[in-house]
């Protein structure tokens, strides 16, 4: 019989881990003639009763572990931990929020059946969302997929069901600044999604503010593409050209008109945008030094505390 591996990253989720284990169990019992279940739980540094929880889960159930990092690496951290601890012949991750509805298991393993490798889920709608967030998160999707590579599915979730192939593949990815949405697709294979309509936290909260997500999303760009650069490169030689041309004109008035001076307005202007643009482009520079820099050092992505 092949064993499927559930990977749930926790970070302060008291309330909700044992409501999403009874219902995965529901799950379990659907498919209990075809697959092993083993739950791997990731204690993401949470500071409420959660590891208390998953250390009671472990000791009840046989096929239920757990590991606990040292503290909050964030959920990436959390996911990798995961999928570098589980063997299971195939892999789903799931949100402990039930976010994630566990009975999307039977499609998606019957997908999977039918010879897909990887089966994604996205959301339909972005009911239950701030509206400020739903747009921020559409262009984030449009731009992203114009100037990366790597398809990023609007409204992909990370929950999905991997085979063994695709999770060592992923694995092999040894970068540290990991976003996973990005990994996922990197990876290839056949891949298809299940829509399904949002749900909302069953309790406790999301603990992603905007200014984090529009962290994670500059992140997304930076590990994803080199369009900033060519944009910083384009901004540069554009400037130049400019600067050329208002030479020629200004060589060309002093011939015809003589040299009133004047203008320092428009002189102060023309530095300031200047100025701007080449620290924009430093900026845009020093984002991708920083990645390298992080990559150089080579730090362990998480720290394992504790396991059961
Ligand atoms: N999570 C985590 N580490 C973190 C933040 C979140 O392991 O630093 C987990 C969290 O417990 C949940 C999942 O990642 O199982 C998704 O988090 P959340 O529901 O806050 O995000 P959202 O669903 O709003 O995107
Ligand atoms: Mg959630």
């Amino acid at each position: 019989m092949k064993t499927l591996s559930i990977v749930v990253p926790c970070y302060n989720e008291e309330e909700t881990i044992l409501p999403f284990l009874t219902t995965v169990q529901e799950v379990e019992k659907k498919l209990t003639h075809e697959l092993i279940f083993d739950y791997c739980f990731i204690n993401d540094g949470s500071v409420d009763a959660t590891l208390d929880i998953l250390r009671d889960i472990s000791k009840k159930y046989i096929n239920v572990h757990y590991l606990s990092l040292s503290r909050n690496f964030g959920k990436e951290a959390a996911l990798l931990a995961g999928l570098e601890e589980v063997r299971g012949d195939y892999v789903t991750v799931m949100d402990a929020d039930l976010q994630d509805p566990p009975e999307l298991l039977l499609e998606m393993y019957a997908k999977i059946q039918d010879g897909y490798d990887v089966v994604g889920t996205r959301r339909a709608d972005r009911k239950g969302e701030p509206a400020l967030r739903t747009i921020f998160s559409k262009i984030f999707y449009w731009l992203i997929n114009r100037i990366s590579s790597t398809e990023m599915v609007d409204g992909a979730r990370d929950y999905r069901l991997m085979t063994r192939q695709v999770v060592d593949s992923i694995l092999e990815l040894g970068e540290v600044n990991r976003f996973s949405k990005g990994l996922f697709s990197w990876v290839g294979y056949d891949v298809t999604y299940i829509s399904f309509e949002n749900k909302e936290r069953i309790a406790g909260s999301t603990s992603w503010t905007f200014w984090e997500l529009l962290k994670y999303s500059i992140d997304g760009f930076v590990n994803f593409s080199e369009a900033p650069l060519t944009l910083a490169a384009w901004a540069g030689s554009g400037s130049f050209l400019l600067s050329v041309l208002a030479m020629f004109f200004i060589i060309v008035r002093r011939l015809v008109f003589g040299d009133p001076v004047a203008g320092w307005a428009s002189l102060v202007s023309i530095m300031l945008f200047i100025g701007g643009i080449q620290l924009l482009c430093l900026g845009i520079i020093g984002k991708y030094i920083a990645k390298i820099f992080l990559e150089t050092k080579k730090r362990p992505v998480y720290i394992v505390k504790e396991k059961g």
